[in-house]
C-alpha cells in the first residue's frame, strides 16, 4: 500500500518519498487511517517497524490545518530516552520538509536556556523525555492546555525506567479532550491497565508478536572461555565483511575497557555508555551514524530504538542479563528489510541467561566455531572455567537508582539501569571515594574475595557499607556529588549526615557500633549519672531565712 492510498497529503508524501519510503509498513498501514479519523490508538510494535512514521505522519497532516499560539504546543510526544527523542525529532524534521510546522526537543543533558528559547516562540509539537518536560513545565515555560495529540512511545520501557509517576503527572496536566496514541513493544497486563487509564475506546493495532527477532537477522552463537573473548571477537571481526557494527557489553566498565582494547589493536572504534555526558553521547552517535567510525562499543543505552541506517553487524560480547535485551540489541541490524548478522560470545557461566534467550525466541541460536576458539556449540568444560581466574562473578540485578530532583540525572541513570551494571562482591568502605565502589563492582574478573574490611581506629572511619550501597555511590557519582559529601540514606545512625562528619565508631567494642553489641537499650540515664546530680545538696537554714 502506498502513502497516498492512506490519505496522507501531497506534502507529506513528497517528503517521505524523498526519504526513500515507497510503501507503508504494516504498522503504518494499520495505524494511519485510525489516527487520521481522530481515534485513540493502542499499538503493539517494536522499534524498527516504522512506528515513528505511523504516528507522526497523520499527526503532521492534521496539525498542518491549524496554528499554535506561543508557548501552547498542540502535540506532545514522550520518549523514554534522550536518543530516542532526538531521533523522533530528526524524523519530524524530515517529514515536515514541505510544511511549516516547528518542534522543540526537550531532553536532559542539554542546556536549559536553548530549550527555553525554543519554547518562547511558536512550537507545534514537543518531543521530550518526561523529566525535562516536567522541569520546564514547572518553571512555567509552556502550557499544556492546548495539547491535541499525546503520544506515549515505548510505554513498557518507560515503566521499566520508573517514569510512570512522571507520565501520570503529565497526563493530569493535559486537556481531557485529546487524541492519545500509546505504543509499547510488549503488552503485559500492567501496561494494558495503564493504557485503559489513558485511552478512550482505542483502536488496537499489533504488528510483530512481542519478543520476536527480525527474520532478516542471521544469528550465531560461539561458546568459549572468558579469557578468549577479546581475541575471538577480533578474529570474528576480521573474518566478517563489516560495514558498521555495534558491540554490546553488559557493564559500562567493560564498554570502556573493550573500547580501549579495540583502539589499541588498531580498530576504528568509538564507545557509548551512560557515564558519558549527553553532548558526548550525541557527538559519538553522530560520528558512528555518519560512518566516521566503523565500530561502536556500547552498553544497552544504545540497544533500544537507535536507528543506524544499514547496520551490518551486532556482536554480543556478553550474553545480556535480560532476555528481551537480546531482541533489542540484534534488532539494530536487519532493519527496513535489509539483511543483518548477529553474533554472541558466551561462556558456560552465561548459560542460564542464554537459555532464557533461547526460550524467549523459541529456538536455539545457530552454533558456530570461530577458527581457533571454543568448541562447536558446546559449553566450555567446567574445569576450564573454574581454572579461569578472570571470570567475572555472576551478575546481580542493580538496585534502581533513587529518583532525584535532578531529573536529567535520573533519566540518564535510569537509561542505563535497564542493563544491570553493578555487581558488588565484597563490602566497600564508605570512606572510599564513590569511584572505588564502581571499581569494586566492575573490577575485571577477580573471583569474589572473602577479605574482611580492616578495622579503623579513627573516629572518622565509618563502619562497613553493605554491598547493596554501591548503586547509591554510583548514583551519587552521576549526580556529581563527591564521596566526601555523600549523605547516607535510610534511617541508619548516619542518615542525613555527610560522610565526612559521620558518627564516630566507638572503639571500645572492637570497632563495631555499640548498638550492634547490646540490644538492651538503657532505661532512663543508664550508667551515666550527670555530675550535677552527684553534687551534695545545700539546704538553706530556715532561721537565716527568717532573719
Ligand atoms: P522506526 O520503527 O520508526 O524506528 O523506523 C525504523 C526505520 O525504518 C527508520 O530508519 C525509518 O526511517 C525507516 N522507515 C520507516 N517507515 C519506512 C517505510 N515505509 N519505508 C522504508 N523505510 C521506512
Amino acid at each position: 500500500m502506498t502513502f497516498p492510498d492512506l490519505g496522507l497529503s501531497d506534502e507529506v508524501c513528497k517528503a517521505i518519498s524523498e526519504a526513500g519510503y515507497e510503501t507503508a509498513t504494516p504498522i503504518q498501514q494499520k495505524s494511519i487511517p485510525h489516527v487520521l479519523m481522530g481515534k485513540d490508538l493502542l499499538g503493539t510494535a517494536q522499534t524498527g517497524t516504522g512506528k515513528t512514521a505511523a504516528f507522526l505522519l497523520p499527526m503532521i497532516d492534521v496539525m498542518a490545518q491549524g496554528r499554535s499560539k506561543p508557548r501552547m504546543p498542540r502535540a506532545l510526544v514522550l520518549e523514554p530516552t534522550r536518543e530516542l527523542a532526538a531521533q523522533v525529532a530528526d524524523s519530524f524534521d524530515m517529514y515536515t520538509k514541505y510544511q511549516k510546522l516547528s518542534r522543540a526537543l526537550l531532553i536532559g543533558g542539554l542546556g536549559m536556556k536553548e530549550q527555553e528559547a525554543e519554547l518562547d516562540g511558536t512550537c507545534d509539537i514537543i518531543i521530550a523525555t518526561p523529566g525535562r518536560l516536567l522541569d520546564l513545565f514547572d518553571r512555567g515555560r509552556m502550557m499544556l492546555s492546548q495539547i491535541q495529540f499525546f503520544v506515549i512511545d515505548e510505554a513498557d520501557r518507560m515503566m521499566d525506567m520508573g517514569f510512570m509517576p512522571d507520565v501520570e503527572r503529565i497526563v493530569s496536566c493535559l486537556p481531557p479532550r485529546r487524541q492519545t496514541l500509546f505504543f509499547s513493544a510488549t503488552m503485559p497486563p500492567s501496561i494494558r491497565k495503564l493504557a485503559d487509564k489513558f485511552l478512550v475506546e482505542p483502536r488496537e493495532v499489533e504488528v510483530a508478536p512481542p519478543a520476536s527477532p527480525a527474520a532478516t537477522v542471521e544469528q550465531h552463537l560461539t561458546m568459549l572461555d572468558e579469557r578468549d573473548k577479546r581475541d575471538a571477537l577480533r578474529a570474528l571481526i576480521n573474518q566478517e565483511n563489516i560495514r558498521n557494527a555495534l558491540i554490546f557489553c553488559n557493564r559500562k566498565s567493560d564498554v570502556k575497557m573493550l573500547h580501549k582494547s579495540m583502539q589499541k589493536h588498531g580498530y576504528d572504534a568509538v564507545a557509548l555508555h551512560g557515564d558519558m555526558d549527553q553532548l558526548d553521547r550525541m557527538a559519538t552517535l553522530e560520528k558512528f551514524k555518519t560512518d566516521q567510525a566503523k565500530i561502536m562499543v556500547c552498553s544497552d543505552v544504545a540497544a533500544r530504538g537507535i536507528d543506524i541506517q544499514g547496520l551490518s553487524h551486532v556482536f554480543n560480547f556478553d550474553v545480556p542479563f535480560h532476555a528481551e535485551d537480546y531482541i533489542h540489541r540484534i534488532g539494530r541490524t536487519g532493519r527496513a528489510g535489509m539483511k543483518g548478522r548477529a553474533f554472541m560470545l558466551a561462556t558456560a557461566k552465561e548459560s542460564k541467561a542464554l537459555d532464557a534467550i533461547q526460550k524467549l525466541i523459541g529456538g536455539n541460536i545457530k552454533p558456530m566455531v570461530i577458527d581457533g576458539f571454543g568448541k562447536k556449540g558446546a559449553p566450555a568444560p567446567a574445569a576450564a572455567e573454574a581454572a579461569d581466574g578472570d571470570e567475572a562473578p555472576a551478575p546481580k540485578r542493580a538496585r534502581r537508582p533513587r529518583r532525584t530532583k535532578a531529573k536529567d540525572v535520573a533519566e540518564e541513570t535510569a537509561a542505563d539501569t535497564a542493563a544491570p551494571e553493578a555487581t558488588v562482591t565484597e563490602p566497600v568502605e564508605a570512606g572510599a571515594p564513590a569511584e572505588d565502589a564502581t571499581v569494586a563492582e566492575s573490577a575485571p574478573a577477580k573471583p569474589p574475595r572473602t577479605r574482611r574490611a580492616p578495622r579503623r581506629k579513627t573516629a572518622e572511619a565509618p563502619a562497613e557499607v553493605p554491598a547493596d550501597a554501591a548503586p547509591e555511590a554510583e548514583a551519587a557519582k552521576a549526580e556529581g556529588r563527591s564521596s566526601g559529601g555523600r549523605v547516607p540514606h535510610g534511617d541508619g545512625p548516619d542518615a542525613g549526615r555527610p560522610a565526612g562528619r559521620s558518627r564516630p565508631t566507638p572503639n571500645r567494642s572492637g570497632g563495631r557500633n555499640r548498638r550492634d553489641d547490646n540490644d538492651n537499650t538503657p532505661v532512663g540515664l543508664g550508667d551515666h549519672v550527670p555530675a550535677f546530680l552527684l553534687r551534695p545538696l545545700r539546704i538553706p537554714d530556715e532561721s537565716s531565712d527568717a532573719a
